[in-house]
């Protein structure tokens, strides 16, 4: 009979405890990855979220290292695909990833542009998207998902601001903030300053504390991460997904307005696939798989490594 209480007791216990975690829209308290993919220059991140496989852009380079990443998190398909962009260096892989590794993804959700039908490239990708039967869905600022449990809150493009061509294909970014077991994390795409100004906007009355993780906008342009963003977000960890180019990323500018809002910096470049480990209790550990040290310590003010040049 005792055992019989203790039994109903933990039950009890178990279900307030989901049911808090619904009331607060809340993941389902289990630990959660993001690994932010050494693909070179490109931004290809993985996550392992309340079971849920995410892959938020894919790169353009080293589609073989998202494969061995989506294999070391034990995925068998990917659940939801975000394709921030219409540009090589965010989505080109996707196509090796269905036809040369064999995933199946589940829904597939894009930024609003016409751009996708704009390029061979995007054209390709679209039809194998089709073909395989994935559903597309454009998302548009104020849509939220809870995909794995988790908040995904759309910040941009606002509906129908950026559908034109090649000049607008980088402002329709998918911009999204991600609350994972208490962690925030900002992703931007490649975002000019006027959007980023009106990013932070919107967020300046509904973010109480700094965000943990921001994916530095565009690899570290000139351009992006602009300081009034930074200064509503105040990350307390900057990603720099870069690698090899032609347009000196990262800057010294978007570098150092980082380092000015207080951010430690991992670079893919210096530091490999970089890999955000949150507990259930949301706890925020991290691994590199090349430099273990972060590229910029805040904490010490030290550079450790090279960053494309930097
Ligand atoms: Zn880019």
């Amino acid at each position: 009979m005792r055992r019989l209480w203790i039994v109903a007791v933990a039950l009890l216990v178990l279900c307030s405890g989901a049911a808090l975690a619904r009331a607060h829209g809340l993941e389902s308290t289990r630990p959660a990855k993001i690994v932010f993919v050494n693909v070179g220059q490109g931004d290809g991140v993985v996550m392992r979220i309340g079971g849920k496989i995410i892959v938020s852009d894919a790169g353009e380079h080293r589609s073989d290292v998202v494969d061995a990443t989506l294999r070391s998190l034990d995925a068998k398909q990917i659940d939801v695909a975000i394709l921030s962009h219409p540009h090589d260096d965010h989505v080109k892989n996707f196509q090796a990833l269905v036809t040369t590794y064999g995933w199946k993804i589940k829904l597939a959700v894009r930024s609003q542009s016409l751009w996708w039908e704009g390029t061979k490239t995007n054209r390709k990708l679209m039809e194998t998207l089709r073909d395989q039967n994935v559903p597309i869905r454009d998302v548009r600022a104020g849509d939220n998902f809870d995909w794995g449990g988790a908040s995904w809150e759309i910040l941009n493009p606002r509906s129908g601001a950026f559908l034109g061509g090649a000049t607008d294909a980088a402002n329709a970014s998918i911009v999204y903030l991600l609350q994972v077991n208490g962690i925030e994390a900002l992703f931007t795409g490649d975002i000019e300053s006027r959007v980023a100004e009106q990013v932070a906007d919107e967020l300046k009355d509904r973010t109480p504390a700094a965000v943990d993780i921001f994916l530095a906008t565009h690899h570290g342009s000139k351009e992006g991460s602009i300081a009034q963003l930074l200064d509503v977000i105040r990350p307390k960890w900057a990603v720099l997904s870069v690698g090899r180019n032609a347009y000196e990323h990262p800057s010294v500018e978007a570098i150092d307005r980082l380092k000015a809002a207080g951010a430690s910096i991992w670079c893919t470049d210096a530091n490999g696939s970089v890999t955000a480990r949150i507990s259930a209790a949301g706890t925020l550990t991290w691994r590199a798989s090349l430099q273990r040290a972060p590229w910029w310590s805040a904490k010490a003010r030290r550079k450790a490594g090279r960053c494309v040049g930097r």
